[in-house]
Order: structure tokens, then sequence, then C-alpha cells
């Protein structure tokens, strides 16, 4: 693969050889003024599905521009199918966790609300923004997708066939592994998913619940009780190192 041109920038475009790419004026902004690039300037852009293109800047103006595609200098890299489930917490932790995700590699991010959870409402536009923030910085040629606030019990109920949800459960200090010795040579059909509550924990129902669930493992990260976000990091770390695409 050719040298890739360290600007990157996502674009929900298609890419082709040829192709040419009309920047809206944030991106024109981005480019033009804040990093100062000009005409016949490099520039990677991805779009979650294409891999990454080397594009050269055909026209440069303050409000608007355009690329033209080159070369594909990186495939498209897929993540482990894995979702993160996570209780939005403050605006700072909540961004926060939706970056680190990108980066460590997730297939979908799904805030959710549970018994304690302190958000009532999400502005999934803004942490679809970081995700692709996070992709752009990270050299990832994939973003996943931050859905809408959804409700723990009705994802529970509605549970795909075969998917695994491994439960970061703070109460299962001294009682469970990091994560079963038996996780990485069971069947994975339909794939993974981490579970990290809000700061005020599970309660007791929804931790019966879920203990009772045949597709869910409980885990423990330790005897020390970590914050959503570092508990959010600390379980993706895990599962790369164990059964993601860092082994
Ligand atoms: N309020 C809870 C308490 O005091 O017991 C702590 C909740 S903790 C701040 C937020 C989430 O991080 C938990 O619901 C759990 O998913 C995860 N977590 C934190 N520490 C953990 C640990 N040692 N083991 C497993 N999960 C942990």
């Amino acid at each position: 693969m050719s040298d890739r041109p360290k600007i990157r920038l996502y674009v929900d475009h298609a890419l082709q050889p040829g192709q040419t790419v009309a920047l809206s004026r944030e991106q024109a902004n981005y480019l033009f003024n804040v990093m100062r690039l000009g005409q016949g300037a490099e520039v990677a852009l991805f779009n979650g599905r294409d891999g990454e293109w080397r594009a050269i800047v055909a026209e440069a103006g303050k409000r608007g521009g355009s690329l033209v595609c080159d070369v594909q200098t990186a495939p498209l890299m897929l993540p482990p199918d894995l979702w993160l489930l996570f209780a939005p917490i403050k605006k700072a932790r909540t961004d926060f966790i939706v970056e680190k995700a990108t980066e460590m590699g997730v297939a979908r991010i799904i805030p959710v609300q549970t018994d304690f959870t302190n958000a009532e409402r999400i502005r999934q536009d803004r942490l679809q923004a970081h995700a692709i923030e996070a992709a752009e910085q990270c050299g990832g040629t994939f973003v996943p997708e931050v859905t809408d606030l959804q409700r723990l019990d009705r994802l529970l109920s509605d549970w795909p066939d075969g998917r695994r949800l491994i439960f970061a459960d703070e109460d299962a200090v001294g009682r469970a592994a990091p994560l079963p010795d038996g996780a990485a040579t069971d069947a994975l059909p339909g794939g993974w998913a981490i579970l990290i509550g809000p700061e005020g924990g599970f309660s007791t129902a929804e931790r019966d619940r879920l203990r009772a669930l045949p597709f869910v493992t409980a885990i423990s990260l330790g005897p020390r009780i970590l914050r959503a976000d570092t508990a959010a990091v600390a379980a993706l770390t895990l599962f790369q190192a164990r059964l993601g695409d860092w082994r």
C-alpha cells in the first residue's frame, strides 16, 4: 500500500479512483484555514466502507472545495463484532467512553437507560461526531454506529440469538474471573457485547435478571470500584487481548 497522508478526513461519499468529493463548509475550514492546505495537497479520506484513499485537493475555497480520489492507501479494517452498552454519565465522561471505544475497536456503541442511569436523553448526533473524530485521529477506517438511548430491559427482552453479553458486575469481585476460561473457546455465532453500568451501579432487580440470563457472563474488573469510563476501557482491553483483534 502507498504512503498514507497524515491529515485524515471522514466523508459520507463513495470512494473510488477519480471520484470527486465535494467538501462541506466545516471540512473546507478545517483543511484550508486550520491545516493551511492548498491545491495539490494530499489528504486521506475514508467513509467507513471503502478503506482509506489518498485524495488530492482540486479546489480550495473559504467556504468549500473539492478533492479527487487517487489510490487506496489502506483496506477497510473491521473491528471484532463487539457492541459496547453503557449507561450515559456526565457529558465529558460519556464523550470519553465513545472516543475510547472507537479507538479500542467496537462495531456498535449503544447508550442504555438503566434503573439508575442519570441521563434521560442523549445527543446522538454529537456522540456520533465524536466517534468520527476518534476514527480520524486513530487511523481507523471504520466508524462504529452510535445508537440512540435504548432501555436496557427492552434490549435484554429482544436480545439477538447467539450474541454473548459480558456484564461488568462490581458485585462479582472475588466471585468471578476477569474473563471466564471457557469464554475464549465457546462458539461465537452471534458476536459479543459488553455492559457497563452507571455511577450508581445496577439495581438488585437488574443484577438478578442479568445473572439469570443464559447469554450473560458476569465479570470482575478487580477489587476496586472503577468509574464507569475507566471500567469501559478496562473491559474493552480485556476483551481485545483475550478474544478480539489484539491476539
Ligand atoms: N455505585 C456502584 C458501587 O458503589 O458499587 C459503582 C458503580 S461503577 C462507578 C460503574 C460501573 O462500572 C459498574 O456498574 C460496573 O459495570 C463497572 N465496574 C466498576 N468497577 C468494577 C469492578 N471492580 N468489577 C466489575 N465492574 C466494575
